[in-house]
């Protein structure tokens, strides 16, 4: 374990810091004291550790891999950098439409390999430094909760006045099926030197949607297969509809509302098997069935922490039940994502230092599938909005891509979608088409302000830009349309 205090060299090892008097003779273990002691250092943890330390907290960050975890290393940043180069791909090969020649040779996987690993290296290099600036004590190794307000990491133990548990998840597999060969995780397919003829995604949710867009613009034939009625099925049903449209045309297969029996693999392949019988064979599998919570063994629940199926239950303001433990990030229940993880960072430092901050509500946080197209969304969805409020009580409108000049500039199919409350305020947003991500910073500030519609018409939208569409989806549900039919 090498202990990194900010200030000296990576890698250097500082025993000055220790507070309690080491005692070899009777094996007692270095201690150190802290405001925060967080245990794993992706999203949550690292985010809970700049801000404690922004506000003069004394903060212990533990990380046994490598600082900004799933996201930087194997999830948001390197798979993004993939959409990119596929989308480049997909420029080369699409260049006529605009009258551009150019023709795609083929995809060289060791230098998108490169390209990707250079962006994920450049902000890992800027988060080590400002870890670093900031004066957190970087503790590498594996960390256990050892008692309720102590981490031990190889035997060096870590006291925080308050601890946040921050371990993150792991990608899930289903029960008889090994990842290994030609199974491969997201972790495989991000490590795969080839683009592969042919892949069966097991799962459409966010990630299998995501590799199945980028290896289908890499030119490889791509299957999904979802147990769900629909691919995204979390998000708003007219939405995952026009999405699977622009799936087909796309040439990406997939069968909803099946289900997975079993998968054999051989030398050239894997033969995959569902319950109704049907069997389909590729080149690979990927599994993407989900993301199971990192909790076994670290000693939550023998501490008194309570663990429900491996995640960490905490109430509104992220207290486990035990006075002075938190938790942050993909093991706490609910959505899986890194700017969700931030905020959970960003707050608990903040309740720690007695900001009295804003909880974090998982229905305000807003969501991007990416994949060509993209979906965005914020609040509830049209299903979601009339359980809570009965079908009088909501009413939708759609703005349809086709009347947004710059989308039809890209050439994209699409609408953003509007929830609202019935003379009362917009409480969802949705969008489908490309590059449609890009619109969710607006559609967040709608819904989590409590906008009306006639607040967001008031508003002025450049032109032609994609985001104008949100405008003009306002200004119609406001009674007021400039550029749409209906
Ligand atoms: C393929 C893929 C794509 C994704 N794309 C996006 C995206 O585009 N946008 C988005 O918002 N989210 C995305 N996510 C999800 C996002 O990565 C996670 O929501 C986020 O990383 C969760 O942060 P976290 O801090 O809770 O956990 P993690 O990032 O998993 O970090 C936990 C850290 O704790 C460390 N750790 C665990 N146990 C110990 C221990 N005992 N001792 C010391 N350290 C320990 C781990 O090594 C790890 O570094 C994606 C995920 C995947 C897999």
């Amino acid at each position: 374990m090498a202990l990194q205090r900010s200030g000296d060299e990576p890698g250097t090892t500082d025993d000055s810091s220790s507070q309690a008097p080491r005692d070899e003779e009777h094996h007692v273990a270095e201690q150190d004291e802290f405001d925060m002691v967080i245990l794993g250092g992706g999203s949550g943890g690292y985010a809970a550790a700049l801000r404690g330390a922004e506000l003069g907290l004394s903060v212990a960050l533990v990380e046994k891999d490598k600082l900004g975890g799933t996201c930087l290393h194997r999830g948001c940043i390197p798979t993004k950098a993939l959409l990119h180069a596929a989308e480049v791909a997909d420029s080369a090969r699409e260049s006529e439409t605009y009258g551009v020649k150019a023709t795609l040779e083929g995809i060289d996987v060791p230098a998108v390999t490169k390209y990707r690993e250079g962006v994920v290296g450049r902000l890992y290099k800027g988060l080590q430094g400002l870890v670093k600036s900031r004066k957190v004590t970087y503790v590498e190794g594996m960390g256990r909760l050892v008692e309720p307000h102590v981490v031990e990491v190889e035997g060096r133990r870590l006291r925080g006045t308050n601890v946040v548990l921050a371990t993150g998840s792991y990608p899930r597999t289903l029960p008889g099926l090994e990842v290994g060969g030609r199974i491969l995780n997201s972790d495989g397919a991000l490590a795969l030197d080839h683009v592969p003829a042919s892949v069966i995604v097991l799962g459409g949710g966010v990630i299998g949607v995501e590799f199945a867009s980028v290896w289908r613009s890499f030119g490889a034939e791509v299957t999904i297969v979802e147990a769900l009625p629909r691919l995204v099925a979390a998000e708003d049903e007219a939405i995952s509809k026009a999405f699977e449209r622009a799936y087909r045309k796309r040439g990406i297969a997939f069968k909803t509302g099946v289900r997975f029996s079993g998968a054999t693999q051989d030398d050239d392949g894997v033969t995959v098997t569902l319950e109704s019988g049907d069997e389909l064979r590729a080149e690979y599998l990927m599994v993407a069935v989900g993301r199971g919570p990192v909790s076994e063994g670290l000693g939550y629940e023998e501490a008194g922490v309570s663990v429900e199926r491996g995640f960490v239950p905490t109430d509104i303001r992220l207290r486990t039940g035990v006075e002075g433990v938190f938790a942050v990030g993909d093991i706490v229940p609910g959505l899986q994502l890194a700017h969700r993880g931030f905020a959970h960072g960003i707050f608990v430092a903040e309740e720690i230092a007695g900001l009295d901050p804003q909880p974090v509500i998982d229905v305000m946080v807003p969501r991007v599938t990416y994949s060509e197209p993209e979906i965005a969304s914020v609040g509830l969805t049209e299903a979601q909005a009339v359980e809570k409020l009965g079908a009088d009580k909501v009413s939708t409108y759609e703005y349809n891509l086709g009347g947004n000049g710059k989308s039809q500039i890209l050439g994209t199919a699409g609408f953003i979608k509007l929830v609202r409350e019935v003379d009362g305020p917009v409480i969802g947003v949705h969008a489908v088409g490309t590059r449609m991500g890009e619109q969710i910073g607006e559609g967040q500030l709608i819904v989590n302000w409590e906008a009306y519609p006639e607040d967001v018409a008031a508003l002025i939208h450049a032109h032609p830009t994609q985001n104008e569409a949100m405008g003009e989806a306002h200004l119609a549900l406001a009674g007021k349309p400039l550029h749409a039919h209906s």
